[in-house]
């Protein structure tokens, strides 16, 4: 027997949760609302915890995303400190950690990610961090600020790090399995560029090579160890290889967890359990403009995006998730990139302005259509990418030269 009921219930207190709370008020949901968080802090934007807020640009408050007044203004219950610990979709109760049972009317789950830890001699040593919430910024900023620290991972949260520690007074260098920064996702040519902006900062970046070991003195790292042989002396290091999302509670429930780690949903954002919907890193949904592909992306704008569909579901309103994937990403106030996409692969890419000069837009072909494109200082060139990935319309050679001709008006492609 549940000790109350909700209207509408939010599993996790991140930023689906905090936007679909948002968009249920703003959508004319009357209901009660209760999001509940595991994290001390209300829904927040992480972004900021390897940017503005690490280089302390940004206070705590700076980077919630609604001031705590607002919950109680809109009727909204948010628990901070507490964890969803079961879910029975049967009874449609949930039990909490402070022993509550709640019983929901429609519920979202949106319970993130967890870092990938590493598993090698000496991980257990102090000065070794991760980073995922704002505590752990905070502990970064203290432990590392100023000091020699080495960063493993070539993606966004090493680079970002990097850079911002960088403006701390640290002294970075980077490992990584690839041999660019950032070209995972981006591939080398833009990789390169990203490479050399962190270069010129000061940054040292060992490509190409695997952490073998961490050593340490008095129970504190004090040298990263390469399998290529490199011995790197290391007041603290961050790591930042990549997340899994926290799917323990939904697995537990009887959900079904898809190829991709995510748990699966259709294009509205609901699991097989009526009213029940998940959203943000978690939600690995059938996307309409992937013609229907089932994709899970792990970024602010998705996250942000679906809170605001299950929102309107939840409501009754039938829409599909169509929203293409848009990501951000800052070194420091050296570089920024934004990215729409998301292309796995590609067979052709094509630069539309300069990438020496730092202002470029690079578009990833697939079979003659966008799949994909990156921009620095050419923001306004996404708009077009967006229409042309979602008509998935071929464009071929003609619109690859129209592309990288600055003079072409992308608005006819
Ligand atoms: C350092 C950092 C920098 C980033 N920078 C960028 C960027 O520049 N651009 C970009 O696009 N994206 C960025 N991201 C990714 C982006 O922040 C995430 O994709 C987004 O926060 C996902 O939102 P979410 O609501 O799905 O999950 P989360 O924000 O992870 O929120 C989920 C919350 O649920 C809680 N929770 C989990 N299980 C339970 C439970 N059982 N009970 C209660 N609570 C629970 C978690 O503790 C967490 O607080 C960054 C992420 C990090 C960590």
């Amino acid at each position: 027997m549940a000790d109350r009921k909700v209207d509408y219930l939010l599993i996790g207190g991140g930023l689906a949760s905090g936007n679909c709370a948002r968009w249920l008020r703003e959508s004319g949901a009357e209901g009660s609302i209760l999001l509940v968080g595991r994290e001390p802090d209300l829904p927040y934007n992480r972004p900021e915890c390897s940017k503005g807020y690490m280089q302390g640009r940004e206070e705590r408050d700076d980077t919630l995303f609604r001031p705590p007044s607002w919950y109680a203004e809109q009727g909204v219950e948010a628990l901070t400190k507490v964890s969803v610990m079961a879910l029975d979709t049967d009874t449609r109760v949930v039990k909490l950690s402070n022993k509550e049972q709640i019983e929901f009317g429609q519920a979202l789950l949106a319970t993130g990610a967890n870092v990938r830890r590493l598993n090698v001699d000496g991980c257990h040593l102090d000065g070794i961090h991760y980073l995922r919430t704002l505590g752990n910024t905070d502990t970064i900023r203290s432990d590392a600020a100023g000091k020699r620290v080495v960063l493993i991972g070539g993606s966004y949260i090493a680079c970002e790090v990097a850079a911002s520690l960088t403006e701390l007074g640290s002294t970075c260098t980077l490992v990584m399995l690839e041999d660019v920064t950032l070209s995972r996702g981006f591939g080398e040519q833009a990789g390169r560029y990203f490479q050399k902006v962190l270069e010129d900062h000061g940054i040292a970046v060992h490509g190409g090579d695997e952490l073998e070991r961490f050593e340490g003195a008095d129970d504190r790292v004090s040298t990263v160890v390469t399998k290529g042989g490199l011995a790197l002396e290391a007041d603290a290091v961050v790591v930042g290889v990549g997340v899994n999302p926290d799917v323990s509670l939904a697995r537990a429930a009887g959900l079904s967890i898809g190829e991709r780690g995510g748990v699966e949903v259709d294009s509205r954002l609901r699991t097989s359990v009526p009213g029940l919907f998940a959203a943000g890193d978690i939600a690995e949904y059938e996307s309409v403009v992937h013609g229907g592909e089932r994709i899970r992306i792990e970024h602010w704008d998705v996250a942000f995006n679906m809170g605001k569909t299950v929102a309107l579901n939840m409501l009754g309103r039938d829409v599909a998730h169509d929203v293409v994937p848009y990501f951000f990403s800052d070194l420091s106030d050296w570089a920024s990139l934004e990215y729409v996409g998301p292309a796995s692969s590609w067979d052709q890419e094509v630069v539309r302005g300069s990438i020496d000069e730092g202002e470029f837009s690079l578009w990833y072909l697939v079979g003659g259509r966008v799949a994909g494109a990156l921009s620095v200082g050419r923001s306004d060139d996404l708009e077009a990418a967006r229409r042309l990935i979602a008509s998935r319309k071929e464009i071929g050679e003609p619109g690859a030269r129209a592309l990288a001709d600055l003079s072409s008006d992308l608005s006819e492609l």
